[in-house]
Order: structure tokens, then C-alpha cells, then sequence
């Protein structure tokens, strides 16, 4: 009689094609499992988390496997003696490692005998593990000054500082649910912000200005220009000395993507703050995804000057610590609490409408208008 297949076989099974891969232009992930990695694919029955930062993967055969997860510094930006110092704790420890989406990173396949020993290193040399399960995870954040020139506020100081501070919730799991912090340093959000429990984006003070007498010297494809506006926030103006632009206050979302288009005739206003919001999340809650909504627009986040940002996100924090139910995201806090009480909660004004993403009709009630923000 022919034997039936048990469930981690048959998925096993379902990753024999994956061996045929054909070669292509990618990279191929498949060189960076090692041989024991690989003949145990797709015979993982379980994983759970033991502690912070380590998970343990359990086999049909019975055998078991552990991932260490640890904080890099933000921005994942690496140096050379950094990589060098993971690759010595993959070799001495795990079977490979992965950065993870959050910008921090993972030793995968540690054998259970070295894990005492190899969190003690860790932890000796400032790379602790944690950032798993109902504790602040890896800040992530975008480059900012380090090398762009959209920057509003310095993502990675205010990622490291925001650590600093929570270190503790980073270590110990005693907040109700995962609490995922980004930070980015214009709109464009390439850090991320709005798909986070709490999002810190940098903004400028007021929209971009034209700068008449370089636009004209420039000679700027207008063309290219308008369609680079994600708003249509940008006109044409024709004028005895050429044609220059006018930027519409109203609809400017000052994505600063003209001023990489034009950058010798619209230029960055100096006056620059953070816009923190809550309760953004990716789906994994039964309200599905939404997107994070403003709380405070404009808070101080000029470099070093971190205390009235690190004030209101400690707030947030307090009042999520207070009220939130165990397993309980912020979102899902704020949704089933109510706005209105979260507001009075953290000592934030009425600003916005939560969810809607349309905030023109709060803020027509405080007499702020459009282009103000
Ligand atoms: S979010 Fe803005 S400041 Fe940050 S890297 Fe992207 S464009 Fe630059
Ligand atoms: S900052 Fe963005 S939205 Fe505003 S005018 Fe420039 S391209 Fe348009």
C-alpha cells in the first residue's frame, strides 16, 4: 500500500522546483543558505518566540534551530568593520544571517548549545537581542543628511535617540503589542511613517520658492518639470523676461520632488519640523492596513533638540501602556478607544480626523488652511 505523505513532506515537495530555478539577472538567494539550511526547506512545522530577539524554528524530525534577532545602528548603513564583525558571529555561531525589513538583522540557524554563550557576546558588544514579539522593534528610518539633499529633519539622530531612550522596551516584553517606530526626514518617506504604529516624518516650515533669476538663467525644462508634481501643484507663467512657474500653497504637498528638477530655480525653505502620527500598520491586525494619521504637525526636531518629540512619543506610549489590551496593536487601541479619549489621553489638540486621511475639514474648524501645515 502506498504511504501517505506527511504534511512536512509534502512540503517539502512543494519546494523541489525551487532547486530548477533557472539562473537569472538576480543575484541568486540560494548561494547564501548553506547546505544544512537548505535540506531542511520546507520541513519547518513551528516557530516561537523564547525570549526578545530569539525565535525557535522546530523541524518534523524533532530537530530545532534558533534566529537571533539584534539592533544595528539605524539606517542599517553598515561599515566595513561592522560587516566584518557579523560575518565573524555567522561563522562562529549560525548557519547565515538576513537583514531584516525594519533595517535591523537576524543570525539564522543557531544551534542551540551556543545560544547562551552567543547572546552574552552580543549583548557584551552593543549588538543586544530583542526587538521580537510585544517590544519596541528596530527604529527604521531613512538616510537624510547623510547623503540626500531632501532632508527636512536628520532621520537616523532622531532613530538613535528614539532607541536610546526605549532601550528598555527594546530588551523587555512589556508593552501590549509590537511597536514599530519609522522616521523619515521629508514626505517622500522613503524611511517609511505612515505604515507605522508611530511615524516621525520631517516637513518644511512652507512650500518651496522659485527663484526667479536662476529659474530664468537655467533654462529648465518646464515640461519635465509639471509632470514631476505629483500635485499639480505647479503653473506655468509666462513673463516678458520667460516663462517661470507659480506654486500653489494649496496643493503643494512640499514632496520636494521639483526641487530635484529644478534645483538651481526652486529652493528648500530653511524652517523645518517633525509631524508625528499613529496607528499605521500593514494588515496583520483585523482592521486590516491602514495608513498612520497626524497628531501633532509641527514639533522642534532640529538636531539634538529632540525633548518635545521624545515628550509626545513617550505620551503615546504611556497611554497605549494604560489602556491597550495584551496583543492589542495601537491602531487597534485607538479604534476601539476613540479618538476624541486618545487626543485627551496624550494632551494632543483635536488636529485631525483619524483614518480618513482627509484632514481639511479639522482643520477648517481651527482656522488653519491648506499650505499653513
Ligand atoms: S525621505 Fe526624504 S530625506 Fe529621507 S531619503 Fe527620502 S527623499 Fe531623502
Ligand atoms: S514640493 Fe512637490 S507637491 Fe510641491 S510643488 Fe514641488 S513637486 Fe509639487
Amino acid at each position: 500500500m502506498e504511504r501517505v505523505q506527511t504534511e512536512a513532506e509534502r512540503r517539502v515537495g512543494m519546494t523541489a522546483d525551487i532547486t530548477e530555478l533557472p539562473a537569472g539577472i538576480m543575484p541568486d538567494y540560494r548561494r547564501e543558505i548553506p547546505p544544512e539550511l537548505r535540506q531542511r526547506q520546507g520541513s519547518w512545522v513551528w516557530h516561537e518566540l523564547v525570549r526578545p530577539g530569539v525565535l525557535r524554528h522546530l523541524g518534523a524530525d524533532g530537530g530545532e534551530l534558533f534566529t537571533v534577532r539584534i539592533l544595528l545602528p539605524p539606517n542599517g548603513i553598515l561599515s566595513a568593520p561592522t560587516l566584518r564583525q557579523l560575518a565573524h558571529w555567522i561563522r562562529k555561531y549560525a548557519l547565515t544571517g538576513r537583514r531584516t525589513s525594519r533595517q535591523g538583522f537576524e543570525f539564522v540557524g543557531v544551534q542551540p548549545a551556543v545560544l547562551g554563550e552567543m547572546l552574552a557576546e552580543l549583548q557584551a558588544a552593543g549588538f543586544p537581542a530583542g526587538g521580537t514579539g510585544n517590544t519596541l522593534h528596530q527604529v527604521k528610518c531613512c538616510t537624510s543628511f547623510i547623503h540626500c539633499q531632501n532632508a527636512a529633519i536628520d532621520a537616523p539622530s532622531i532613530a538613535q535617540v528614539i532607541t536610546d531612550y526605549f532601550y528598555d522596551d527594546f530588551l523587555h516584553p512589556e508593552l501590549p503589542a509590537a511597536l514599530k517606530i519609522s522616521v523619515s526626514g521629508c514626505p517622500n518617506q522613503c524611511g517609511g511613517g505612515v505604515e507605522a504604529d508611530i511615524g516621525i516624518m520631517g516637513r518644511y516650515e512652507s512650500i518651496p520658492e522659485v527663484d526667479e533669476e536662476g529659474f530664468l538663467n537655467a533654462n529648465i525644462d518646464i515640461g519635465l518639470l509639471l509632470s514631476w508634481c505629483p500635485t499639480g501643484a505647479i503653473q506655468p507663467r509666462e513673463t516678458a523676461r520667460g516663462t517661470l512657474v507659480t506654486i500653489d500653497a494649496g496643493r503643494c504637498a512640499r514632496c520636494t520632488s521639483c526641487v530635484q528638477v529644478a534645483p538651481e530655480g526652486i529652493k528648500l525653505q530653511q524652517r523645518s519640523y517633525a509631524a508625528i502620527a499613529v496607528g499605521g500598520h500593514g494588515g496583520n491586525s483585523r482592521y486590516g492596513s491602514e495608513m498612520a494619521t497626524v497628531v501633532w504637525p509641527r514639533v522642534t526636531a532640529q538636531p539634538l533638540q529632540y525633548g518635545q518629540l521624545l515628550e509626545r512619543i513617550a505620551a503615546i506610549i504611556n497611554y497605549w501602556r494604560r489602556v491597550g489590551i495584551p496583543g492589542e496593536r495601537l491602531a487597534a487601541c485607538l479604534q476601539r478607544t476613540g479618538w476624541e479619549e486618545f487626543l485627551a489621553g496624550v494632551g494632543a489638540e483635536p488636529f485631525a480626523e483619524p483614518g480618513t486621511g482627509r484632514r481639511a475639514v479639522a482643520n477648517k474648524r481651527k482656522g488653519i488652511e491648506a499650505g499653513q501645515l
